[in-house]
């Protein structure tokens, strides 16, 4: 997968500028007991440093949230989940620096005394003076970040809201670890490779933090937009989804059949994601010519469960986007699945939308659907699904899976369309890990997965 490779990628390409700049730079240990082990210690110190602060910059590029960027990953989703794992690259080589630096020192000391130890390496002649503001900044910096990682990971001790707060502190902390970077690198590793590949790093992360802090991310994507009307899918507010069209500015670039927005109805609470639910022109346009999308809104937590009593028509709201590479297509040779989980058939609803024109059947496949609903009899969408079934062309088939009838999707049920599949899956993170799980043991096998989730 492409996530995959550019993350290794990246940790490839830092190992061996390390490497490339140590090699130029090497003097052998004097023949003194301990003094090869003073020497492992102090380049694990710098290559643990290298690495974190490489993969720290990653992740600072990345916030930006640029068209590029999709294009290079392979959608928002997969951006996303570079951006944590290079989060969570960034803190484990960040405990493995810091872990060196504290002990290994004393253990060392214990086993062959000081006689080995290297004198101390000379730094960029203008920082001298931070050395000691640098290695201060640099430890709080590594607590704090050691403290947001667990905080990400560790979900059930801090809800999203705060912890989306705190995650705006980040390029501040990116900051104050460069200027550690910055205070105690040694001059040896300024040396190309690795110096000019650091001090690009420095520069682009530091420009990201700035832009971050500034609040322009995303800025050159965002519309002002219109609430056109709101409906709800069903009887119960609170509980059934709520249909919101918009109508967008003559600037609105249009989007593609699966992609999402970020939409921001007030501006204290911010932007929240949500799929376009419609293809591109389905909704047609507002009396002044304005371009509509359709959002589709289940109440799944705090705020989205009083949404349906703020929302009005007229009302005013900030669309940033368009995103996403969902566009649930995929090789000729290959049987095309799509399965959609609870609120995570939005994407579909746009797919199959585009699919009812003749003229857009080109390049197109047929497709078996699936379905996995709580209870079809209350599902507001569900009519709406299989409307659009019925007339897609090419044909979809449609399964639905009732759990109040307790019909579930077996990842297993999929091995009856042969082992050439391209699965598009947009649903709850369990049902996406079982899909996967079927999907490693089958080589033949693509699986497409919509995170709905970012943090
Ligand atoms: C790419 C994408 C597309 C989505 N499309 C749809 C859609 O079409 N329809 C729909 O109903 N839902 C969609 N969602 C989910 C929707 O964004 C969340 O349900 C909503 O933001 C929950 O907000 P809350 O404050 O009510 O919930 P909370 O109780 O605050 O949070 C519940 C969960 O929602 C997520 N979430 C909350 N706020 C945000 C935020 N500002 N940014 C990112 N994630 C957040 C977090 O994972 C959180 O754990 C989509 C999510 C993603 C990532």
């Amino acid at each position: 997968m492409q996530m995959k490779r550019i993350f290794w990628a990246w940790a490839a390409m830092l190992t061996l500028a390390w490497a490339g700049a140590t090699w130029m730079g090497w003097n052998s240990p004097p023949d003194v007991p301990g003094a090869l082990w003073w020497q492992m210690r102090r380049h694990g110190i710098y290559l643990t440093g290298v690495w974190s602060m490489g993969m720290m910059s990653l992740i600072m590029l990345l916030a930006l949230r640029q068209p590029w960027q999709e294009r290079w990953v392979g959608g928002m989703d997969q951006v996303y989940r570079l951006h944590k794992w290079a989060g969570m690259a960034a803190g484990a080589t960040a405990v493995m620096h810091w872990a060196l630096k504290e002990y290994t020192g004393g253990w060392i000391k214990t086993a062959w005394g000081t006689g080995g130890k290297p004198v101390r390496d000379a730094v960029l002649a203008w920082a001298t003076d931070w050395r000691g503001l640098g290695k201060d900044v640099g430890e709080w910096a590594f607590y704090a970040l050691v403290v947001f990682i667990v905080l990400t990971l560790w979900q059930k001790l801090l809800p999203y809201k705060p912890w989306r707060k705190l995650h705006r502190a980040m390029p501040v902390l990116y900051l104050a670890l460069a200027l550690h970077t910055v205070a105690l690198t040694p001059l040896t590793l300024w040396a190309a490779p690795m110096g000019p590949l650091l001090a690009v790093l420095l520069l682009i992360g530091s420009g990201a933090a700035v832009w971050s802090l500034a609040g322009r991310v995303g800025q050159a994507r965002s519309y002002a937009a219109r609430i056109e009307s709101v409906r709800l899918l069903g009887s119960q507010p609170g509980i059934a989804p709520l249909e919101v069209l918009c109508a967008l500015p003559a600037h609105w670039p249009g989007h593609r059949a699966g992609q999402f927005v970020f939409a921001r109805f007030d501006a204290e609470e911010g932007h929240h994601p949500f799929t376009i639910a419609s293809a591109p022109d389905a909704c047609g346009r507002a009396a002044d010519g304005a371009a509509l999308v359709r959002l589709v809104i289940k109440p799944l937590g705090d705020y989205t469960r009083h949404l349906h009593q703020r929302l009005q028509p007229g009302q005013t709201l900030r669309i940033e986007g368009p995103y996403g590479h969902f566009d649930g297509r995929g090789a000729p040779a290959r049987q095309q699945v799509w399965i959609a989980g609870g609120v995570g058939v939005t994407p579909f609803i746009a797919l199959l939308e585009a699919r009812q024109s003749a003229a857009v059947a080109d390049g197109l496949a047929p497709v078996a659907m699936h379905y996995c609903t709580r209870d079809a009899a209350q599902d507001g969408l569900l009519p709406r699904l299989q409307a659009l079934v019925a007339s897609a062309r090419p044909p979809v088939v449609l399964t639905v899976h009732d759990a109040a009838q307790q019909q579930f999707l077996s990842p297993q049920d999929l091995l009856r369309y042969g082992s050439a599949l391209d699965i598009w899956l947009c649903g709850p993170a369990g049902l996406g890990r079982a899909v996967r799980e079927q999907a490693r043991q089958q080589r033949g096998w693509h699986m497409h997965q919509e995170a709905f989730q970012m943090r």
